[in-house]
């Protein structure tokens, strides 16, 4: 299974948002949605400011949904996404990126291009009946999501504080 480049950033993105809500909660000041917008390599616009912040913040829950719902669900809310921004299908070629698909304008709000974005990538997702590629972390107390693309299938954790918090348990365990 291969996803394009784009689709597989577009998913890294709203993985990482949707987990920034876990606790202690990582995107409540601006700086951390900078710091989101730099690390996950968006382009185009955005204010920066605490409506803009919380706009974004609002999408986490829909988010989740979308990348946690079984498959004919995740259909109907890429559907809704889609039509509700209109969204516009085209090949485009910008920085040193070869041609790949936006579907939505560039100076589209921040939290529009994150739906949109992450309905997009979702097509591919669904198309190829890849929906257990995103599950929630083995961790007891976390719901965090997990974006596994390795061929093995073999990530369980959201995350490394998750991963190692598991392996001491279970070395624990096995001392016990
Ligand atoms: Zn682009
Ligand atoms: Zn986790």
């Amino acid at each position: 299974m291969v996803f394009t480049d784009d689709t597989v950033a577009s998913l890294a993105a709203a993985v990482d948002l949707v987990n920034s809500a876990e606790p202690p909660d990582t995107l409540t000041e601006t700086d951390q949605l900078k710091n989101f917008f730099v690390r996950h390599g968006y382009t185009g616009s955005r204010t920066g400011d605490a409506a803009e912040l919380e706009a974004v913040r609002a999408q986490r829950a829909p988010m989740r949904r979308l990348l946690t719902s079984e498959r004919d669900t995740a259909v109907e809310l890429v559907n809704a996404i889609l039509a509700r921004h209109r969204a516009v299908p085209r090949l485009v070629r910008h920085d040193d990126l070869d041609y790949h698909i936006h579907a939505v304008a560039a100076d589209a709000p921040l939290p529009v291009r994150i739906a949109v974005e992450t309905a997009m990538a979702m097509i591919d997702v669904i198309r190829a009946d890849e929906l257990s590629r995103l599950s929630i972390c083995a961790d007891d107390a976390c719901e965090g999501i997990v974006l596994d693309l390795s061929r093995n299938r073999s990530r369980r954790y959201c995350s490394t504080a998750c991963g190692n918090r598991n392996a001491v348990a279970a070395y624990r365990a096995r001392q016990r």
